[in-house]
């Protein structure tokens, strides 16, 4: 299977793994398993997150991150008829997640499904139906069993803090778009375990030592927000926003020069820019306007890094996600100019 290959097919086994923040550890052994099986030494830090290590050829260390949580919601209370009232994990809109499909994940492992409604659901009942206003007060989960009251939904070992994942819905079209819910970062994840699989079937040594981390609490703020101490310069790699008045596309890797954390490393960014340009890879320079990544976490963290933002470019980020196999390569690109020939 060549590379393309690889990180199309383990994004679609990635996203198929439930894994709102927090809630990690059947995805990070996937991961696990990926980069032993490609022999790489793995260990976990306290907070559950992975660190990958690559060993280079001279004694300093290159950080690469990139978050396997994604978002997701917990079971705030149960309502008298037997409806599931919830909060959200990571920030999104009522609207993206309308009418999705998603699953309840109880903590003595049992999982059962439903669905996310609002509570006037229908047109042909609820005069409000178009006109309820989306907020998390307002949005309930229909749950596939039969459940008239509280009560019985806590028979069936349904309890407030329980995890609730979405189903992603993953596809890949004939023309190469990866349409999906969790490529924010999932999409990276792939990413990086590709370039894994090229360094060890191709007998690549990077000249720095790498840790990559994939951490687990991203999209609540604090993902990295501890990372390995021998770590001197850290890129996150994570979506490229696309929209308003924004460069970047599906197709390219964006690099981000500022995000609402602030300026990321202007030498390391600079640097990037000009391995983009030298090696012909599409990319795009920008200002994400609502955006914090695993560099803004390890910085507010106490680390004393260099960081850098890159990452493919997603449409409708947090919400019915799309990017372009062309965009993951580009990504791909970009790192392997980084990691090999500076
Ligand atoms: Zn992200």
């Amino acid at each position: 299977m060549n590379t393309m290959e690889y990180i199309i097919e383990t994004l679609k086994v990635l996203v198929n793994i439930p894994s709102p923040s927090g809630y990690t550890k059947e995805v990070m052994e996937y991961v696990r398993g990926q980069a032993e099986g490609f022999g790489y030494v793995c260990e976990y830090s306290q907070k559950g997150g992975l660190v990958i290590r690559v060993k280079g050829l001279k004694n300093e260390t290159l950080g690469l991150s990139a978050h396997v949580d994604t978002l997701g919601a917990m079971v705030r209370s149960i309502s008298r008829e037997g409806m599931l009232k919830f909060t959200m994990v990571g920030g999104y809109t009522m609207q993206s997640i309308e009418g999705s499909y998603c699953r309840i994940h109880t903590r003595d492992r049992r999982v059962y499904t439903g669905t996310i409604l609002s509570k006037s659901p229908s047109v042909h009942s609820y005069d409000d139906a178009r006109t309820l206003e989306r907020t998390e007060r307002n949005m309930e989960i229909r749950i596939d069993e039969r459940v008239k009251c509280k009560e019985d939904v806590i028979k069936l070992g349904i309890n407030s803090g329980d995890y609730i994942s979405f189903e992603a819905n993953f596809e890949y079209t004939e023309k190469g778009f990866i349409k999906s819910r969790h490529l924010d970062d999932k999409a990276s994840v792939a990413v990086l375990l590709g370039l894994l699989k090229e360094m060890s079937e191709g007998g690549l040594v990077p000249e720095r030592n790498l840790k990559l981390l994939i951490s687990n609490y991203e999209e609540v703020g604090f993902g990295a927000s501890w990372i390995p101490e021998d770590i001197t310069e850290f890129i996150a790699v994570d979506m490229g926003v696309i929209g308003d008045d924004l460069n970047g596309t599906e197709y390219a890797v964006s690099i981000c020069a500022k995000d609402s954390s602030g300026p990321y490393d202007y030498d390391l960014t600079t640097a990037l820019i000009n391995l983009a340009k030298e090696n012909h890879i599409d990319y795009a320079v920008d200002v994400f306007p609502h955006y914090g990544s695993d560099v803004s976490a390890a910085i507010r963290g106490g680390s004393n890094i260099r960081g850098a933002l890159i990452g493919q470019g997603i449409h409708a980020s947090h919400g019915m996600e799309r990017t372009h196999r062309d965009s993951l390569e580009n990504t791909l690109k970009l790192l392997k100019a980084y990691l090999f020939k500076l």
